[in-house]
């Protein structure tokens, strides 16, 4: 198992400029910086998330492309959470259109609109059908799906095609993690990203490091 990114590199963070973060993205990149982190992609959720929900129109995103980190030498990535939206491996993958350059490709109870009896030929076909745009599969021991996702399946597929899974650290701390399953994803995962899936400040600078207390008391070892 190789670990995709160092502890100075989170590649999974929401903000309030384009989601359901509760900093903007200046405020969340002064403060990685602050930190020390060197790499965040802000992987804010995508317009099917937001549609869902009936979320009123945030920062134009088209504006991404005037910003400029003017606070610190943080590497700041513009990504998107995408989501898987039915068994056929259907996703969406943009925010108001438009694509970023990391994607977290996850899914979502009522943004995936399938049977959840089917959520792993859903994970398997949007990976079949879109590998060469994943960067990594988002949360998938998440208990929302707990019990219905087959993890051998899903890591052997995403092994194949060469695709990391995440380990993610909110949901670790936030008791949205089945440790069964994130066991197996550890034992059996070729390639794997350590994510804090912040939403505050407070989960940027300590979901991590707290996880990683849980993961020793589960006796899942990521390093
Ligand atoms: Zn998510
Ligand atoms: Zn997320």
């Amino acid at each position: 198992m190789k670990l995709c990114n160092s502890e100075y590199e989170d590649y999974h963070v929401h903000s309030s400029t384009f989601s359901d973060g509760l900093n903007s993205v200046d405020e969340l990149v002064r403060f990685a910086g602050e930190i020390g982190l060197r790499r965040i992609a802000i992987t804010d959720h995508s317009r099917a998330f937001a549609e869902q929900f009936g979320w009123a129109p945030k920062a134009y995103r088209s504006f991404i492309q005037r910003w400029k980190n003017v606070h610190n030498d943080v590497d700041v990535i513009f990504g998107v959470e995408g989501d898987i939206l039915n068994k056929n491996g259907d996703v969406c993958i943009d925010i108001q259109g438009i694509e970023g350059n990391f994607l977290v490709l996850s899914a979502h109870d009522k943004i995936y609109r399938g049977d959840p009896q089917q959520i792993t030929d859903a994970y398997v076909r949007a990976m079949q059908r879109h590998h060469e745009m994943i960067d990594v599969i988002g949360h998938l021991c998440h208990t929302m799906y707990a019990g219905l996702v087959d993890i051998d399946t899903v890591v052997e597929v995403a092994n194949r095609y060469e695709i990391p899974l995440e380990i993610n650290a909110a949901n670790i701390l936030n008791g949205k993690t089945d440790f069964d399953s994130l066991r197996k994803l550890v034992q059996e995962a070729n390639q794997l990203y350590f994510n804090s899936d912040a939403h505050t400040l407070h989960e940027l600078k300590s979901a991590k490091l707290s996880a990683i207390t849980i993961l020793d008391r589960e006796r899942i070892r990521i390093f």
